[in-house]
C-alpha cells in the first residue's frame, strides 16, 4: 500500500464534502485520495478514502474505511434522507425541463408570427407584381393594336386609285 502518512486533520479544502478531513494518503496510483461517502444502503453515510478515479476508469481499487460501522437506525435515516434528497432533485429537474419547454413555445409563437408578417409581404409583392403584368399586357395590347390600326389605315390609303 502507498501510504505516506496516516495522519488526518480537519482543514477545510477542496474535496468532497463540506466536514472533509484532508488526508496525506495516496492511492496506488500516486495521486491524492480523497474522502468520499459510501452511498450504498449497506454503508451509507459511512465515509472512506477512495482511489482518486474512484469508480471511474483506470481506478486502482485503493479503499479504506475512516468511520466506523454505523448504528443500523443511524443508516436507515440516511438512506431515506438520501431518497428524499433524489426525489427532490429529480422534481427540481423536472421543473427545470417545464421551463425549457415553455421557452421553447414562446419561441414557436414569436416565429409564427413572424411567419405571418412574411407571408403578407409576399402577398403584397405578388399583388405588384401581378399589377405590373397587368399593366405590361395592357401596354402591349396598346401598341399590338396600333401597329394593326395603321397597317390597316396604309392599306386604305394605299388602296385608293
Ligand atoms: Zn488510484
Amino acid at each position: 500500500m502507498v501510504i505516506r502518512r496516516t495522519r488526518a486533520t480537519t482543514s477545510k479544502s477542496s474535496g468532497v464534502t463540506p466536514n472533509e478531513v484532508e488526508s496525506e494518503l495516496t492511492c496506488y496510483c500516486g495521486l491524492r485520495s480523497p474522502l468520499l461517502i459510501a452511498k450504498t444502503k449497506k454503508n451509507a453515510g459511512r465515509r472512506f478514502y477512495g482511489c482518486a478515479k474512484f469508480d471511474g476508469p483506470g481506478c486502482c481499487n485503493f479503499f479504506m474505511w475512516v468511520d466506523q460501522k454505523i448504528p443500523d437506525q443511524a443508516r436507515d435515516m440516511i438512506v431515506e434522507l438520501l431518497e428524499r434528497n433524489q426525489a427532490l432533485s429529480e422534481s427540481s429537474q423536472s421543473r427545470c425541463n417545464d421551463d425549457y419547454v415553455s421557452s421553447l413555445i414562446a419561441k414557436m409563437k414569436a416565429q409564427k408570427a413572424k411567419n405571418g408578417l412574411l407571408k403578407e409581404e409576399l402577398a403584397r409583392v405578388k399583388k405588384g407584381k401581378m399589377l405590373y403584368q397587368l399593366g405590361f399586357f395592357l401596354c402591349m395590347c396598346y401598341i399590338i393594336m396600333g401597329i394593326i390600326f395603321n397597317v390597316k389605315a396604309s392599306e386604305k390609303f394605299l388602296s385608293l386609285p
